[in-house]
């Protein structure tokens, strides 16, 4: 996607979300700072100035069968929110949909995982069921024409498909996302990224991972994450 860098807003929103994340992780715990940023992060897609043009709305979910990554943090804030917030039955049937979902995404490569449509497991009746804690790559879609979105999951081995994005969404969106990573990376966390399935079924079933992560240590031994190179670098203060 081809887009003018709106300066002003990206280095306004890189130096205030780096200090209030630094600041939360600091006094919070990373996963408390995390549920404190999330109404940062959705204020400021709301304040883009082209968030009118989005077509997402509830209900539609074409994008809901696509990858989805995540980081560790992500994934132990989700868990904490399903824990909470839904109903044992819910919860047994995310799990079983977790285990399905990354037993078929360990078996496939970068370039697979791209081109194949698969539910996510929190995708219920055409809605997200953890929306509150929905992973920040949900948060930060941006298209601006549903019929590409469809086309996408119609053709998924189609990446050609442009469904035409909001640019001032996916800068206050990205900024914002990549403020909050450099300040848990600062912090000595883990900001690799992770398929979301595989990271879900890595954090239910490997006894201490939530621990290493919050000793700052990798917390998925059967996973290897993504280191994501940061887009805004230059104007980072
Ligand atoms: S977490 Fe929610 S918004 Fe994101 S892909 Fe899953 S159902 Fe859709």
């Amino acid at each position: 996607m081809e887009f003018a860098l709106d300066i002003p807003l990206v280095r306004d929103i890189l130096e205030r979300e780096y200090a209030l994340a630094r600041d939360e992780i600091r006094d919070l715990g990373v996963l408390g700072a995390l549920e404190r940023s999330r109404h940062r992060h959705d204020a400021r897609i709301a304040a883009a100035p082209d968030v009118g043009t989005l077509a997402c709305c509830a209900g539609c979910a074409w994008c809901c069968y696509f990858t989805v990554d995540v980081r560790a943090a992500e994934v132990f804030g989700i868990l904490d929110f399903v824990e909470k917030s839904l109903a044992p039955e819910e919860k047994a049937r995310i799990n079983a949909e977790v285990r399905a979902n990354a037993l078929v995404f360990r078996k496939l490569g970068e370039l697979e995982r791209t081109t194949r449509n698969v539910k996510c497991p929190f995708l219920k009746e055409g809605r997200c069921s953890i929306y509150a804690a929905r992973p920040q790559s949900c948060r930060n879609y941006h298209a601006t024409n549903a019929a590409g979105c469809q086309q996408s999951y119609e053709e998924p081995e189609d990446l050609d498909i442009d469904p035409e994005f909001a640019p001032g969404v996916y800068q206050a969106g990205g900024a914002h996302v990549e403020a909050f990573s450099g300040a848990m990376r600062d912090a000595g966390y883990d900001v690799r990224v992770y398929e979301l399935n595989c990271a879900l079924d890595a954090a239910l079933s490997e006894p201490g991972a939530r621990e290493r992560f919050e000793s700052r240590l990798m917390p998925f031994a059967g996973l290897d994450g993504e280191e994501v190179a940061a887009e805004f670098d230059d104007l980072e203060p």
